[in-house]
């Protein structure tokens, strides 16, 4: 798989890929494993999920990131448990994490979720969006936004995923030429098992992989 990114890598013009290891439903025994083997980012999906595990796994060398949609009942122990949150996909959200952040004296680091395939089924700002979306970040200052993600829409084949993958590079390009000073555009959080060297060839910068790494899960997603 590693050889797979660096091929990647090459086509895409990309240097450097942060591998993710989605770790949803994986045992922490398992995860301990991909650690031991270099793992060194892990995305959780759930707030309750991701607190046992970092509990027992703790964060030492360990970067842990939110990568599922959190809800803002949950906003504040995800502040104190994350080094950075992947899913911010609504106003609502960043105002609850600004208020929370600003109480804790903390700053946190956030992609914006594109809903890049504006489907009703999924999180994330409709691509038409997400220039206003990123402008009125300036009015909380304790997010950091660091990028975009993405999870595009399903496809067998990863080629009907490519233009999704470019389309979502254009859109970094479009928010860095504003260069707006409360954002630092550096990563883009896009491809998962079945697509990431598409990804990386359109430009993906972090990878996030489940089944790939730890096989198939038992439960639905
Ligand atoms: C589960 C998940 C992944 C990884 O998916 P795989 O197909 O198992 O590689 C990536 N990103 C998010 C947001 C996920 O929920």
């Amino acid at each position: 798989m590693r050889e797979r990114i660096e091929e990647a890598k090459k086509k895409g013009g990309v240097e450097e890929v942060i591998l993710v290891a989605a770790t949803k439903t994986v045992e922490p025994a398992r995860i301990r494993e991909a650690i031991s083997c270099g793992i060194r980012d892990i995305g959780e999906n759930r707030v309750q999920e991701a607190r046992k595990k970092i509990e027992i796994l703790g964060r030492e060398n360990i970067r842990w990131y939110m990568i599922g949609h959190l809800q803002k009942n949950k906003v504040k122990y995800a502040i104190k448990m994350f080094d950075m949150i992947q899913s911010l996909d609504s106003l609502p959200l960043a105002e609850e994490l600004e208020r929370r952040l600003a109480k804790e004296g903390k700053k946190m680091p956030v992609l914006v979720e594109v809903n890049i395939g504006r489907e009703s089924t999924k999180f994330g700002i409709f691509p038409e969006k997400l220039k206003e979306f990123i402008h009125a970040l300036r009015e909380y200052p304790h997010l950091e936004c660091r990028g975009l993600m993405c999870i595009p829409p399903w496809s067998d084949n990863p080629q009907n995923t490519r233009p999704y993958f470019a389309r979502m590079r254009e859109l970094m390009e479009e928010i860095k030429k504003e260069n707006f000073p409360h954002v630092k555009m550096e990563i883009l959080s896009m491809g998962m098992s079945d697509d990431f060297e598409v990804a990386i060839e359109e430009g993906a910068n972090m990878v996030r992989l489940g089944r790939i790494i730890f096989g198939e899960r038992k439960e639905g997603k």
